[in-house]
C-alpha cells in the first residue's frame, strides 16, 4: 500500500473524554471515558454506610494509565483539581514513561487548578487485603490507622462472589477484632485497564487504581497507607512505587508508601508475633478452587519459607499443607523479582539448621537456565490450550 494511503490516526483517536456523571457524596460514583469512537463506564460502589464523592483527582488517575498505553496525546475534562495533584502529574507520567517509553505523555485540558483546602480530618486508612505487607503496615501503624479499605475487584474478581465473600468475612473480623472501621468498595476499574490499552495490573495498573479509589474518599481522611509490595533493595517498575504513591496527594489528602525499608522476612518475622495475622493471613492470588491459600503457587512457597524462618509456619492456620518441595522444583521463575525472593529466603535459611534439603531444591531452582524457563512457559501454556480444547470436546 502507498504510503500516503494509509490514513492517519484521527483526532479523536487521539484524545480522551471524561465525563464524571456525579460530584455528590453517594454511595457510588460513575464516570465516562470517550476514547477512539468508543464509551467505557467506570463505577466505584460503596458497599456499606460510607459515602464516596466523585472528583476529576479520582477520574484521571483512572484515565491516565490507559491513555497513554494507546497513544492517547491529550485528556479533555472539566472541574476544580487540586494544584498539587495536577503538578505532580507530569513527574507521573516521565516516571511510568522512563519505563516504558512506547507510552505517551497526553496533555491534560479543560481543568481549573486549585489550591484545595485542608480540611479539619483526623482519619487515617490503609487499604487492607489481608496480606504480608498490608497487615504489617495495619499492625505497624495501628495506633494511628482509623479504617482499613478492601476493594473488589483489585486481586479478586467481581464475579467470583464466592472468594469475595470468603475474603470480605476475614477482613471484617481482622476490623472487628482491632477496632478498625472498614469500608467495602466494589469497582470495574481493572476492566477498563484492560479493555483500553491491556495494562498489567502488576506492573501498572494497581497503584493508580489505588490512587483512584483513594480519592473519593478524601472528604474523610488526612491521609491513606499504601502498602509497599517491594523492598529497597528490589527497586523494579511496579504500579505502587516509592516513587510513585505520595505523588498521587492533593493538598487535601496524603497517600504514603509505607513498608519499603523493610524485607518481606522482616514483615513475616514481625507479623508472626501476631495471632490475628496467622489466622488471616491471605497471599494466594491463584486460588485454585477457591482456596484462599492454594499453597502451591509461587506466592504462596513464598510466603511460606518466610513463615518457616519465623518458625511460625505451624501457627499460621491459613496455610494447610506442608512446603511441598516437588513443587518448588517446578516453579517457574520469569520475573526478576521472584528470583530476588528465593535469594532472600536462601540467605535467611542459610543462618537456620535442619533446612539443608530446602536450600538445595532453591538453589536449583535459581540456576535453572533462561531458556529452560521460557520453554517450560511456553510448554505450560501450550499444554493448558490442549486440555481446555479437550475439555470443550467432551463437553460439548
Ligand atoms: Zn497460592
Amino acid at each position: 500500500m502507498n504510503k500516503k494511503m494509509i490514513p492517519e490516526k484521527s483526532k479523536t483517536d487521539q484524545q480522551m473524554i471524561i465525563s464524571l456523571k456525579s460530584t455528590e457524596e453517594s454511595q457510588i460514583v460513575e464516570s465516562e471515558y470517550i476514547f477512539a469512537g468508543k464509551k467505557h463506564n467506570v463505577f466505584f460502589r460503596s458497599l456499606g454506610d460510607t459515602k464516596l464523592s466523585g472528583n476529576p483527582e479520582s477520574c484521571i488517575a483512572t484515565a491516565i494509565l490507559p491513555a497513554m498505553k494507546t497513544g492517547c496525546k491529550e485528556i479533555i475534562t472539566t472541574g476544580e483539581v487540586s494544584q498539587r495533584f495536577l503538578t505532580s502529574l507530569a513527574t507521573i507520567q516521565y516516571i511510568y514513561k522512563s519505563w516504558n517509553q512506547a507510552l505517551t505523555e497526553p496533555t491534560i485540558t479543560g481543568l481549573k487548578p486549585i489550591q484545595k483546602s485542608r480540611y479539619n480530618k483526623n482519619r487515617v486508612g490503609l487499604f487492607f487485603s489481608g496480606g504480608v505487607d498490608s497487615f504489617y503496615s495495619l499492625l505497624k501503624h495501628q495506633d494511628e490507622i482509623t479504617d482499613i479499605i478492601f476493594v473488589h475487584g483489585f486481586d479478586i474478581k467481581l464475579e467470583n462472589k464466592i472468594m469475595r465473600e470468603k475474603v470480605f468475612r476475614r477482613i471484617k473480623k481482622v476490623g472487628e477484632q482491632l477496632d478498625k472501621n472498614v469500608i467495602e468498595i466494589e469497582t470495574n476499574i481493572q476492566h477498563f485497564f484492560k479493555t483500553v490499552g491491556g495494562l498489567n495490573w502488576g506492573e501498572y495498573g494497581h497503584g493508580a487504581a489505588l490512587a483512584a479509589t483513594g480519592h473519593l474518599l478524601s472528604p474523610l481522611f488526612c491521609r491513606i497507607y499504601i502498602a509497599s509490595s517491594h523492598e529497597r533493595g528490589e527497586v523494579i517498575p511496579w504500579g505502587s512505587h516509592y516513587v510513585l504513591d505520595h505523588l498521587w496527594s492533593s493538598e487535601d489528602l496524603e497517600f504514603v508508601h509505607d513498608g519499603f525499608g523493610y524485607s518481606r522476612i522482616k514483615k513475616v518475622a514481625f507479623i508472626s508475633n501476631y495471632k490475628i495475622a496467622l489466622e488471616n493471613l491471605r497471599v494466594c492470588w491463584k486460588n485454585p478452587d477457591n482456596s484462599y491459600n492454594c499453597g502451591e503457587c509461587e506466592k504462596c512457597l513464598r510466603t511460606m519459607i518466610n513463615l518457616k524462618i519465623s518458625n511460625a509456619l505451624e501457627k499460621c492456620t491459613t496455610f494447610d499443607k506442608e512446603i511441598n518441595y516437588k513443587q518448588i522444583s517446578k516453579l517457574i521463575i520469569n520475573k526478576e523479582f521472584y528470583g530476588y525472593f528465593i535469594k532472600s529466603n536462601i540467605i535467611e535459611l542459610e543462618k537456620t539448621e535442619g533446612n539443608d534439603e530446602l536450600i538445595k531444591v532453591l538453589k536449583k531452582l535459581l540456576s535453572q537456565p533462561t531458556w529452560t524457563k521460557k520453554f517450560k512457559k511456553r510448554w505450560t501454556r501450550r499444554k493448558n490450550r490442549l486440555i481446555n480444547i479437550f475439555k470443550s470436546w467432551f463437553l460439548n
